[in-house]
């Protein structure tokens, strides 16, 4: 009996729920509609939100940047310019400043800055070579477009534009204009002399500790398009400076950028 029962209760159940289910959508034909014999007419489709105009791609660098770990918002130091990725004629950094240990006989006052980070943290990479006997200093930090032109031009007089592309950048290619990169030296000693010196061993060795790479290494000139040069040290920050070193990464290679 119990049994008999609750099927009939089920089943009243499921009988309720059907009507339910046809009462879901009101009858637009039934009660006081004037004109029944009209077709109902569809609903116009809900307005559409204007499609969003595609987001302009991001540069491949940028895309790149963004799958590697970084511990500050600020990814500017990351920038990769070289012969594939320039930077615009009038680009200018707001924030340089001017390097205090750097050799008085090289450049001009602007290209004795640099970037405000990078610089304080090659305040301190001078400072640390002081203290294991070695006097380096900055030769040339910042260099406007206009500057590197003139510089490009000079070397390709002498020596043809393509053997000075494989030691010098043309003109907005080069990321001296970042204000993120240094030539180092010793005062009173030129640039090319610097290669196989102690002091640039010890830049080699040492500079990754205060956020700086050696960006054209003697084993990676193929990836980076420049011969090596011991004295241009590229500031990528602290945690990405010790992660290249330890892995021997160019930063093309660190961004994913090799062809
Ligand atoms: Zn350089």
């Amino acid at each position: 009996m119990r049994s008999k029962k609750t099927l009939t209760i089920l089943i009243m159940v499921l009988v309720f729920s059907l009507l339910m289910m046809g009462c879901g959508k009101p009858n637009k034909n039934s009660g006081s509609n004037p004109n029944p014999a009209k077709p109902p007419v569809d609903q116009p489709a809900e307005p559409q939100e204007p499609e969003e105009p595609e987001e302009p791609a991001l540069p491949t660098t940028t895309t790149a940047r963004t799958a590697y770990p970084l511990s500050s918002a600020d990814e500017d130091y990351l920038v990769l310019v070289n012969k594939k990725f320039h930077v615009t004629e009038n680009y200018k950094a707001d924030d340089l400043v001017t390097v205090t240990t750097c050799d008085p006989d090289v450049g001009n006052k602007e290209t004795k800055m640099m970037r405000k980070t990078a610089a304080d943290a090659f305040e301190v990479l001078a400072a640390a070579s002081r203290e294991d006997g070695y006097n380096i200093v900055m030769r040339t930090g910042y260099r406007s477009y206009n500057y590197q032109k003139s510089l490009f031009d000079s070397y390709a007089a002498k020596h043809g534009e393509a053997e000075a592309n494989t030691y010098s950048a043309k003109p907005g290619q080069s990321e001296h204009q970042t204000g993120w990169c240094c030539d180092v030296g010793v005062r009173g000693r030129g640039l090319t002399s610097f290669n196989g010196s102690k002091e640039a061993e010890w830049i080699a060795n040492n500079s990754w500790k205060y956020g700086f790479i050696l960006r054209y290494p003697a084993d990676k000139t193929d990836i980076t398009g420049y011969i090596y040069e011991s004295w241009h040290i590229r500031y990528v920050g602290l945690e990405v400076a010790a992660y290249m070193y330890e892995n021997n990464l160019t930063l093309e290679e660190y961004l994913g950028m090799v062809d």
